[in-house]
């Protein structure tokens, strides 16, 4: 992978629609996913991004695509979500890198694994399969000597796919279904009318919908804000490293309490740090460090504050938070949230790698990425529709996003559920833990599972 940036070039652009049935703003996998669907179910859609397909998040993380250690009301869509990868690259006639082949959580602690372990009972209510692998197993399984490790949880049908490769071969599989895609354009605001969306300003003109998706990752709270709804949500920076080439040692994808690391198609491995929450500080810190306070106090250990976000980030302390439809907004002026990486966490991960990991004894970094994670302050994400009898008066509007660092896996499932609360269908699912107004209602902050 190589990091896309301001520069990329444009894949996608159709002409801007006049008029559509639905507009979703974002080309992560959220928003893609979405459009995909609600193509499926014969609407006309036109997405639009700001910057490229896959450009921020969802072409940075590391592609896992698990149900372990899910929120209990994430994993029956996660687990629908495995399936629908399952059938994907059939279904889009492209491959998505798709590979059942695992994910495991190591412990370095008896304590650790006993907490590790605590899940198999709730996988096991859900019929799914998750394994106790003692020392020895841990050591077979991951090419490793004895003893670094005294054991780990293993769901085989977990897996990963290749998230620059997936999501624009899902987006080239949405416009085969009729969505319009355009990138360099961003959504400047909603235009409402008598209480509900009539359409979107874009930067290139305004189009007409009474549907609207919002899947921003993690601008979405920005977004919102200037429409005057409240979306607590700050960003994390993760630093992703990309080893040398290596002889295979293990084809899974693994994480103890430290680093997590998979094996990746170019026959390298990506790492990356799985102790450390690296929070860069903008106004939102403050503003929304109320319903952070739970989560924060959880991880307490693991933060480290950066001193601010730099110039054009969403919560840059310069970053404008109400703007008018016919002005240049934040969204045009940053294309791409294109991170620099963190040195130090890449040659911190390298070290840990190479203590642990004799078959990558003779590597070193090739390359080093970062994205900023969009979290919410229950680490659950926002999926929820507006209706008329809301007070934001933005009946239409539909909301996916916060995904809070595992929203890749997830994309699929959650796209589909959005499909079918935009088209106006049932959804099979108790989406209460996921919707918005939890923020505003008093409800107290229930913390999903961090692993
Ligand atoms: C390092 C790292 C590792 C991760 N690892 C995993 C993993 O292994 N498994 C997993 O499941 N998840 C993982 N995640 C999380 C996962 O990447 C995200 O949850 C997911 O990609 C979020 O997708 P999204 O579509 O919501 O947001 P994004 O991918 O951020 O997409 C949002 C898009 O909206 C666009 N946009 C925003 N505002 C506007 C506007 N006004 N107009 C037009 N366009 C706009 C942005 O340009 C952006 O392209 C990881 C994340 C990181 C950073």
């Amino acid at each position: 992978m190589s990091t896309l940036h301001e520069t990329s070039p444009v894949h996608f652009s159709d002409p801007l629609e006049a008029e559509t049935d639905v507009v979703v703003i974002g080309g992560g996998i959220i928003g893609v996913c979405s459009a995909y669907y609600l193509a499926c179910l014969g609407q006309r859609v036109m997405l639009c991004e700001k910057g490229v397909i896959a450009g921020e998040q969802s072409s940075r993380n590391w592609g896992w695509v698990r149900q372990h250690g899910r929120d209990e009301a994430e994993l029956p869509i996660m687990m629908e979500s495995i399936r629908l990868w399952q059938g994907m690259a059939e279904e889009i006639g492209e491959d998505v890198g798709f590979r059942q082949n695992g994910v495991l959580y190591l412990a370095s602690t008896k304590e650790k694994l006993d907490r590790r372990e605590a899940w198999i009972e709730l996988a096991k209510q859900y019929q799914l399969h998750s394994k106790l692998l003692n020392a020895s197993e841990v050591a077979s399984v991951t090419g490793t000597p004895e003893g670094q490790w005294c054991g780990g949880v293993q769901t085989d049908s977990d897996g990963r796919a290749e998230p620059w490769i997936a999501v624009p071969a899902i987006a080239r599989a949405a416009t085969r279904l009729g969505v319009k895609i355009k990138e360099h354009c961003a959504v400047r605001n909603i235009e409402v009318t008598n209480n509900s969306v009539s359409g979107v300003i874009t930067e290139h003109g305004t189009v007409k919908c009474s549907r609207l998706v919002l899947a921003g990752g993690a601008w979405s709270s920005l977004f919102a804000g200037n429409m005057g709804v409240y979306l607590p949500q700050l960003c994390v920076r993760s630093t992703v490293v990309k080893t040398t080439q290596t002889k295979n040692f293990y084809s899974g994808n693994a994480a103890d309490e430290n680093f997590a690391f998979r094996r990746r198609e170019d026959n390298s491995y990506s790492l990356a740090l799985t102790d450390r929450i690296e929070h860069l500080i903008g106004p939102n810190t403050f503003k929304f460090f109320k319903p952070f306070m739970p989560a924060m106090k959880m991880d307490w250990n693991q933060y480290r504050i950066a001193p601010a976000m730099p110039t054009g980030f969403p919560d840059a302390w310069q970053t404008k938070r109400q703007w008018a439809s016919d002005a240049v907004s934040p969204f045009e002026k940053m294309r791409v949230l294109n991170p620099a990486p963190n040195v130090k966490s890449a040659t911190r991960v390298m070290k840990f790698a190479q203590q642990r990991l004799p078959g990558l004894k003779d590597s070193s970094v090739a390359q080093s990425w970062a994205g900023m994670i969009d979290s919410m302050p229950d680490i659950v994400p926002v999926i929820d529709s507006i209706d008329s009898a809301d007070e934001t008066g933005l009946a239409g509007l539909t909301i996916a996003t916060g995904f809070s660092g595992h929203g890749f896996g997830i994309g699929p499932a959650a796209g589909k559920i959005v499909a079918d609360l935009v088209y106006g269908r049932s959804v099979p699912y108790d989406l209460d833990r996921f919707r918005l107004s939890r923020f505003t209602d008093n409800s107290p902050i229930k913390l999903g599972p961090v692993f």
